[in-house]
């Protein structure tokens, strides 16, 4: 598929393609499950085989319906989940840990993230990951929600620089780690996992979906506008997206958004559009 032609690379050399499935408020609605478990396998099918998921996320409810999702397809996913903050000390995030692996039905996570950071230091943090690690729990831990500074005092930390990506708020119409965030990530080989590459709600996704060059660059490639927003999104081979669809339709617009190669020209005239911050710009969250 697409999808699976374009890979992102982590920094311990696996690679993943380059757009998986989010999962947030999927579970909520208990008549909606089947519906949502048919997409993440359509998904899964077409290459988005990094699916997204959290504890926090309905209490458990995304993880359990992932974990139904995945059944009897474990080798096929990437699987991400993350660590509530409060959860993320050394006498809890095992604890977290394995509530999350039993929900999900699974004896491993290929990727376990802190949700974002709290009042638990650092170190303490890391130092619970690379336990659960070292135990054959979590292939590989990353954080969420850190901006440049937060990245900063990570790697000045013991084991900090095994960190493998940082979940972070990234579209077209909130680009603010263009300006200091993504250069960071750059130097240091560590890719971006971009959240909410669809502008979720909000006036932004109007303004993507009503905006003029968006809607001429979809036309040319007989796309819709959502789709050229995910494309921009994964321009370059060190950003992973993780849009969310609980319908089969978006699933497939998603999926295709991969064989959309957006040329100098297209990338020049969004950048009139949609201009990169010149200065520093706090990490935009959701
Ligand atoms: P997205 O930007 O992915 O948007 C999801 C919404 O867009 C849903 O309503 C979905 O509808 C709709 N949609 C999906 N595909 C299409 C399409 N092709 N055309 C039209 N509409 C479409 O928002 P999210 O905030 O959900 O972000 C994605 C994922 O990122 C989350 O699910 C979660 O896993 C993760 N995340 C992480 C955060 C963090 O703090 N680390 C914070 C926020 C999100 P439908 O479902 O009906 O198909």
């Amino acid at each position: 598929s697409h999808v699976e032609k374009r890979v992102v690379k982590l920094p311990d050399g696996t690679t993943v393609p380059c757009i998986g499935q989010g999962t947030w408020y999927m579970g909520d609605k208990p008549q909606e499950k089947a519906k949502e478990i048919k997409a993440l396998q359509l998904g899964i099918e077409l290459g988005m085989k990094v699916i997204d998921t959290a504890e926090m996320y309905g209490n458990g409810a995304s993880e359990r319906l992932v974990g139904e999702a995945i059944k009897g397809r474990r080798d096929d996913v990437f699987l991400v989940s993350k660590v509530y903050p409060h959860n993320a000390g050394l006498d809890k995030i095992s604890v977290a840990c394995e509530n999350s692996l039993k929900r999900l039905g699974t004896d491993y996570l290929d990727l376990y993230l802190l949700h974002w950071r709290g009042r638990i230091p650092l170190e303490e943090t890391i130092e619970g990951m690379e336990k659960l690690q070292k135990e054959g729990k979590i292939l590989r831990w990353g954080v969420s929600n850190f901006d440049t500074d937060d990245m900063e005092e990570l790697w000045n930390t013991l084991n900090g620089s095994n960190c493998a990506t940082n979940q972070v708020l990234y579209h077209i119409g909130s680009r603010g780690i263009d300006f200091d965030l993504l250069p960071w990530h750059r130097e240091h080989h560590i890719p971006i996992m971009a959240y909410s590459p669809l502008a979720q709600g909000g006036t932004l996704r109007k303004q993507l979906l009503t905006d003029p060059t968006v809607n001429e660059i979809a036309k040319k490639y007989n796309v819709k506008p959502l789709q050229i927003a995910l494309a921009w999104t994964i321009r370059t081979d060190d950003v992973i997206a993780i849009p969310k669809a609980g319908q089969e339709q978006h699933v497939l617009e998603n999926a295709e958004a991969a064989a959309i190669e957006l040329t100098q020209e297209d990338l020049n005239r969004l950048d009139e559009a949609f201009p990169k911050p010149r200065k520093k710009v706090p990490l935009d969250i959701i």
